[in-house]
């Protein structure tokens, strides 16, 4: 079967791996920019021996997704830098709020404490949720914000879950779909009255089934027995994350995948004997696509012979954010940690501030990256302010969030246009109603990428694998 892919980000790369082992060759894949990678991008300063990322530094090896990413990363042969449960990156994750720096409770002695911002201790939010009555939600979805706020309180909608959603997917968690992160823990709710009371029976009922046997015809993959085994909250790649794009890259091509850079889709249309690609200027035929663009890239190319499809998929929401990479010298952190979110109750212009030399080794600098934007962009940055201003909130904000008193050595701002796509309530009906159209008109594609089943990198892979191994 001759099959085009389109996009190499992660997940346009991962199709591409899949389908060599699925159907073998041809394959093409086609990519409008010069790169591979799509918003993974690392700076390597050998100069100052250290990384920028302006886009994901970190995966977590958990459940399955987590498990068939490290079978990727366990094939392409690449070096992991893994950081256990026990590392103060994984123990140490703050909030600034109400004014000071807050550690999060990381343990069940938390939950008897009165740990600021919150005004109360944490097992009373869980109380709420054993005696408040559920309510049924007729549409199947709520905002994630409503649903922590009926169980839990709005404490810890406000302090808890909305900077949770921030760090993730830099969106409003008032507009987030409760099923973007906690579908399990609605529908138990739903079906049993309430979370403890659901998860309980849950767990006595023996429900929680682990599906990742039927990922691993050959057993579960070792890098993925190692994670378990050494307590693995999370790794990064040596070298920086844009490694794994670049290797799955030349993976492919020495496997005589075709990678055409700088080959931009301009046009997909659907006949008989599969699809008609414009790339660039050229006519291009092929018996079937798998779009592993953003929603909103796709849309125009299906416009002319879909126009509901494209509509569709333009319902999916993204946002823009600004990524601020900090350099200092020496060490000035005066509390390690992976880093600290900002409530969007504080009302301040920054999303959170990672601490990549708490992560990684840095050559001995201060490395941080600032987030900004997101579902506020508009707010903030909407009248386009200059890189220098831009520079200037980031650090002013580091510097007394931080008590850092030095001004930043070298520096970079990325400003990611429609970088997250948002999972607003309704969005799992809505990807579902987009794929029933396509299977309805059998239309030749397929849909992966972070526009449909999860943000993350692992949902990426994973979803490029399934949509491959969904193909007929
Ligand atoms: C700032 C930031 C931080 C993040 N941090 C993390 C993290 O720490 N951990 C984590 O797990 N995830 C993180 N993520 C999410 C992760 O980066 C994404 O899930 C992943 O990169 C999405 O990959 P993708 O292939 O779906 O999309 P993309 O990366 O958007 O790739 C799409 C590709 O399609 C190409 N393209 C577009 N239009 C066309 C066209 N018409 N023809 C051909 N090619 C086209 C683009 O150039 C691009 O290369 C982060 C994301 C951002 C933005």
């Amino acid at each position: 079967m001759k099959t085009a892919v389109l996009g190499a980000g992660l997940s346009g790369l991962s199709a591409g791996y899949y389908l060599l082992r699925r159907f073998g060759k041809p394959l093409t894949i086609y990519e409008a920019l010069p790169r591979v990678g799509g918003w993974v991008r690392s700076e390597n300063r050998k100069d100052g021996n250290f990384i920028f990322e302006s886009g994901p530094r970190t995966i977590r090896p958990v459940g399955e997704a987590g498990a068939n990413t490290l079978e990727l990363v366990e094939e392409l042969k690449l070096a992991v830098k893994p950081i256990p449960r026990s590392h103060v990156a994984a123990r140490n994750r703050m909030l600034y709020a109400k004014g000071q720096l807050c550690l999060l409770p990381n343990g069940p002695k938390g939950l008897f404490g009165v740990l600021p911002p919150f005004t109360k201790p944490l097992y009373k939010a869980l109380l709420r949720d054993l005696f408040t009555k559920s309510t049924p939600v007729k549409t199947g979805d709520e905002s994630i914000y409503s649903f922590v706020e009926r169980r839990f309180g709005k404490e810890i909608a406000d302090y808890a879950i909305s900077p949770m959603i921030c760090g993730i997917c830099a969106g409003n968690a008032q507009e987030i779909s409760v099923r973007f992160l906690m579908e399990g823990l609605f529908e138990k709710e739903q079906k049993y009255g309430g979370v403890l009371k659901g998860t309980l029976y849950a767990l006595f009922q023996n429900k929680e089934k682990d599906s990742k046997e039927g990922l691993f015809a050959q057993g579960q993959p070792k890098l993925y027995t190692q994670a378990l085994q050494e307590k693995w909250a999370m790794y990064g790649l040596q070298g920086g994350l844009e490694i794994l794009p670049r290797t799955m890259r030349k993976y492919l091509v020495e496997r005589d995948v075709n990678v055409q850079l700088s080959n931009e889709c301009r046009n997909l249309s659907f006949n008989s004997s599969g699809a008609q690609m414009t790339i660039k200027d050229a006519e291009v035929p092929v018996e079937h696509v798998v779009s592993a663009l953003p929603a909103h890239k796709l849309a125009p190319l299906v416009k002319q012979q879909h126009p509901s499809l494209c509509a569709e998929l333009l319902e999916i929401p993204y946002v823009d954010v600004v990524v601020v990479n900090l350099q200092f010298q020496g060490n000035l952190l005066k509390q390690d940690g992976f880093g600290l979110l900002v409530p969007p109750v504080e009302k301040l212009p920054i999303l959170g501030v990672i601490f990549d030399s708490c992560c990684f080794d840095m050559g001995g600098n201060t490395i941080l990256t600032v987030m900004m934007g997101g579902h506020w962009f508009e707010q903030w940055f909407g009248n386009r302010p200059s890189q220098k201003q831009i520079l200037d909130l980031a650090t002013s904000h580091v510097q007394k969030i931080l008590q850092i008193s030095e001004e930043p050595k070298f520096s970079r701002i990325h400003t990611l246009h429609k970088c997250i796509p948002q999972y607003t309530v309704g969005h799992k009906r809505r990807v579902e109603s987009i794929r029933n159209y396509i299977k309805f008109f059998k239309l030749p594609l397929s849909l992966c990428g972070a526009a449909y089943d999860g943000v993350g990198i692992n949902d990426v892979i994973l979803s490029a694998r399934r949509q491959v191994e969904a193909m007929q």
